[in-house]
């Protein structure tokens, strides 16, 4: 299964354009890890605890998520503010062509519900894989 996801995730992104959609950004917050804090708030100009002050809030494993949804850096276009420094996790977001999509189960069954890409590489693998019974 491994092996065919390069392929299903740029078939998948191939039918799917992120900015008629952006439901990832306005659903889920990414985890802000601290070299995502000190990158975003350099490029903004302002101090990274007035970062986490004026946008961020620890959730409950401890990490930094936003403090409300859609995320704060969403344009109405569905842009990006801050698209070349967004957190890692925006960046692997939705991890179609990472193995972490069929390690992470719970994940992965998640993210299908919100991002239609995910629901497309899950339909396919589900399509042309032996059923194993
Ligand atoms: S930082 Fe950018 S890519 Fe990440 S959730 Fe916010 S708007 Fe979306
Ligand atoms: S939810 Fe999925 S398809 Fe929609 S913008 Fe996010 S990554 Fe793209």
């Amino acid at each position: 299964m491994l092996r065919q996801l390069p392929e299903l995730h740029e078939e998948a992104f191939s039918k799917i354009d992120c900015l008629s959609c952006a439901r990832c950004c306005k659903n889920h917050s990414p985890r802000f890890k601290q070299p995502d804090i000190k990158r975003i708030a350099k490029v903004l100009r302002i101090k990274e605890g007035e970062l986490v002050e004026r946008y961020l809030k620890l959730d409950e494993d401890g990490d930094y998520v936003t403090q409300r949804g859609p995320c704060p850096f969403l344009a109405e276009d569905n842009t990006c503010n801050i698209y070349d420094d967004r957190p890692s996790d925006c960046a692997r977001y939705p991890y179609t062509d990472e193995d972490v999509l069929l390690k992470r189960v719970q994940l992965t069954l998640k993210n299908a519900t919100v991002c239609p890409a995910t629901f497309y590489v899950l339909e396919r693998l589900r399509m042309t894989t032996p059923n194993p019974a």
